[in-house]
């Protein structure tokens, strides 16, 4: 049995609306964007939702649209994705690490003291679908007097005290790469609260131009367009947002189905004394994009080793989250001692997690697994 680690969830009808955009003769930013827009913000209960090319240039977007610029420093955890920090670079200002608890979240009480006069704003990640306590960020970046910035690539759908993550900041931003909970092969979107933030989103991501060229095609007189501002082409296509409408209608059953994996995992490894399983504390709700486990010090065998052996018998694990300090791209900046960051990086082990993942496809995963560490 080969068990990839993960898989898009991807079938006829999003195929066949891919095909039908093609067909209409209307391929790029456009009907399909704007629905697709619409009714993202719907879903997680936001007034405006932005799409982009991908959740890199939503990042870099929202940051330049926030006001953050060159001397700013953005604080971020520096165990993510290293599209997190790099699009603090992108926008100019210097990322600062900081630490993680052990929900893999950024640390708020170690948050606090990187803060300093040139900090413009915290770019909180929920790392792996798991929301992390925007509240106590929110919190102290009013106290502080900083903007709140979400990195939400991986929560599409999953929820806080009772609420969608990307309804509760001024700019929320979301993926939808192949590795993500739905996918537009790749793809981004900005959630966004001020109507007047959207609408400079959406004339920066298409060259700061007045006129887009839908409204230029549609219209009886002819028009010159003008350019406000230098601006970028982060454009989603009509291709990508007609998949990203068939996926949106899966993804309360794609969630469902990927928190009865993780539940069938949790039962099964609740056990075993040298993993720690996610932890979903009262009032948080993973969507499980990725389910990861640290290997504590008493296990009978390393991580690397571990990954290896499962990788013999045909399942594909990949490391936890990356730390982006670590990295050549990030060397030789200052940084504070992340200790935690580095250890969680290093013992963790993302397991195979995907839909549809059959009973006895999981069985083997966890069978293997418990047969390698007991
Ligand atoms: C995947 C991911 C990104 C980048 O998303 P793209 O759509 O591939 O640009 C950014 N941040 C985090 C935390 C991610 O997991």
């Amino acid at each position: 049995m080969k068990i990839p680690v993960a898989k898009p969830y991807l079938i006829e009808e999003d195929a066949q609306a891919a095909h039908d955009v093609i067909l209409s003769g209307w391929v790029t930013q456009g009907p399909k964007v704007e629905t697709f827009e619409n009714e993202f913000a719907m879903y997680i209960g936001a007034s405006n939702a932005v799409a982009v090319s991908s959740c890199t240039t939503a990042l870099h977007l929202a940051l330049v649209v926030a006001g953050v610029g060159p001397g700013d420093e953005v604080i971020c955890p520096s165990m993510s994705f290293i599209a997190t920090a790099n699009a603090i670079v992108h926008a100019g200002a210097i990322a600062v690490f900081a630490e993680v608890g052990d929900d893999y979240n950024l640390d708020v009480a170690h948050v606090s003291t990187v803060i300093t006069k040139r900090t413009k704003a915290v770019l909180l990640v929920h790392q792996l679908g798991m929301p992390a306590d925007i509240d106590a960020f929110r919190e102290l970046c009013d106290r502080r007097k900083i903007l709140l910035i979400e990195d939400a690539a991986c929560a599409a759908g999953s929820e806080y005290k009772g609420q969608k993550v990307g309804s509760h900041s001024d700019f929320v931003c979301f993926s939808f790469h192949p590795r993500k909970v739905i996918t537009t092969g790749d793809g981004g979107m900005i959630t966004v609260k001020d109507s007047e933030h959207a609408r400079r989103l959406r004339l920066l991501r298409q060259h700061g131009m007045s006129v887009n060229d839908r409204e230029r095609h549609a219209s009886a007189k002819i028009v010159f367009e003008e350019y406000l501002e230098v601006g970028y082409n982060f454009r989603m296509t009509d291709i990508q947002a007609a998949v990203g409408i068939t996926q949106l209608k899966k993804l309360d059953r794609i969630i469902e189905e990927r928190r009865k994996i993780a539940l069938r995992y949790h039962d099964a490894f609740r056990n075993i004394e040298c993993l720690r399983l996610p932890l979903e504390r009262d009032g948080y709700r993973s969507n499980y994009q990725t389910y990861s486990v640290y290997l504590n010090e008493n296990a009978p065998i390393g991580r690397d080793e571990l990954m290896q052996k499962l990788l013999d018998e045909g399942i594909s694990t990949r490391r936890g989250v990356m730390t982006a300090h670590r990295e050549k791209a990030y060397a030789g900046r200052p940084c504070a001692p992340l200790p935690r960051s580095e250890d969680l990086a290093d013992r963790s082990i993302v397991l195979p997690l995907y839909v549809p993942m059959n009973d006895s496809e999981q069985l083997f995963v966890i069978n293997t697994v418990r047969r390698m560490l007991q």
